[in-house]
């Protein structure tokens, strides 16, 4: 589905390399005990959108999870930007790691090494990609007093990738999450939005991250005129449901045209503000 071109060159702790050279040891802490966090970045035709958005939340992703990034966000952001020239993407998407290295491999792990790299590639923008189905996941977004639910931390993607390769082996494209509680969530790796009535209805971020394409659709939606609420949403809700999108850095704004749930079978068809939602977002990015 997505296409990955290997990237030649990668950032590693201040240093353009070869992909190739940038290894790490086993003994690397993140690998073991999952301290590392990430972002996604999208560049379009050579210019990175909201940048300096994911590099505050990359900074405090690792404080999330108690340990601190070497490197500012502004020097996160100059070398983003001199990858993104380097490989002269068309459609870029720039994956940034910050992980604890080698200096102990205890689960404690104050005063360790931290580092940072970034690397990307081509993907395709998301504009004509047809809506997709999603269906309920068994697995839930946690407490937020389990876990640094608000981080973008690989320690949580395991619930993400439970919950998509699932989804995946039923015939669906992506899952949905339910949160802790009961309500609804997000998708594996993006936000979700429904048109309920006249109004754009969202979930609240209290066990999941607030996206930054979600908060750019809410501010374009305002932009429109469109009422947006966010609020807990239920299953039950969906039956008022006229449209229903996912909003993510990599997907983009994209229609769900179905979920299928342990309760019922929802379908949308009509997607007129989705539609405008998307025609602004790709004005804005392209
Ligand atoms: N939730 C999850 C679990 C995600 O992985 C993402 C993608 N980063 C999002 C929501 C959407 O966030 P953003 O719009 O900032 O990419």
């Amino acid at each position: 589905m997505m296409t990955q071109k290997k990237a030649s060159t990668i950032w590693l702790d201040g240093n353009f390399i070869p992909s190739s050279d940038a290894t790490v040891s086993l003994k690397t802490h993140a690998l073991h005990y999952a301290s590392s966090v990430f972002e996604g970045i999208r560049s379009y035709k050579g210019r990175l959108f909201k940048v300096h958005e994911h590099y505050q939340r990359l900074h405090k992703s690792a404080e999330g999870l108690g340990f601190q990034l070497p490197y500012s966000a502004n020097v996160l952001e100059e070398a983003t930007r001199e990858l993104v020239t380097r490989e002269n993407y068309e459609y870029g998407y720039i994956r940034a790691l910050g992980w604890c290295g080698t200096r102990k491999l205890t689960v404690e792990s104050r005063g360790i090494d931290v580092h940072v790299a970034i690397m990307g590639w081509e993907r395709p923008i998301n504009r004509n990609r047809p809506a997709i189905r999603l269906i309920e996941s068994r697995w839930r977004r946690p407490d937020p007093r389990t876990a640094p639910v608000h981080s973008k931390a690989a320690g949580l993607y395991m619930i993400s990738s439970m919950s998509r390769n699932e989804a995946e082996s039923q015939g669906y494209d992506d899952a949905l999450l339910l949160d802790y509680r009961g309500y609804i969530a997000e998708a594996s790796s993006s936000n979700i939005f429904f048109v309920i009535g006249s109004k754009l209805v969202t979930p609240i971020p209290h066990s999941f991250l607030n996206g930054i394409t979600r908060l750019t659709v809410i501010d374009l939606a305002s932009q429109l005129g469109i009422t947006v609420e966010e609020r807990e949403v239920l299953l039950s809700d969906l039956q008022d449901a006229t449209e229903a999108f996912l909003t993510g850095t990599s997907i983009e704004v994209l229609s769900i045209k179905e979920i299928k749930t342990h309760q019922a079978n929802y379908t949308f068809n009509d997607e007129t503000i989705t539609n405008r939602l998307k025609e602004a977002f790709y004005k804005l990015v392209t």
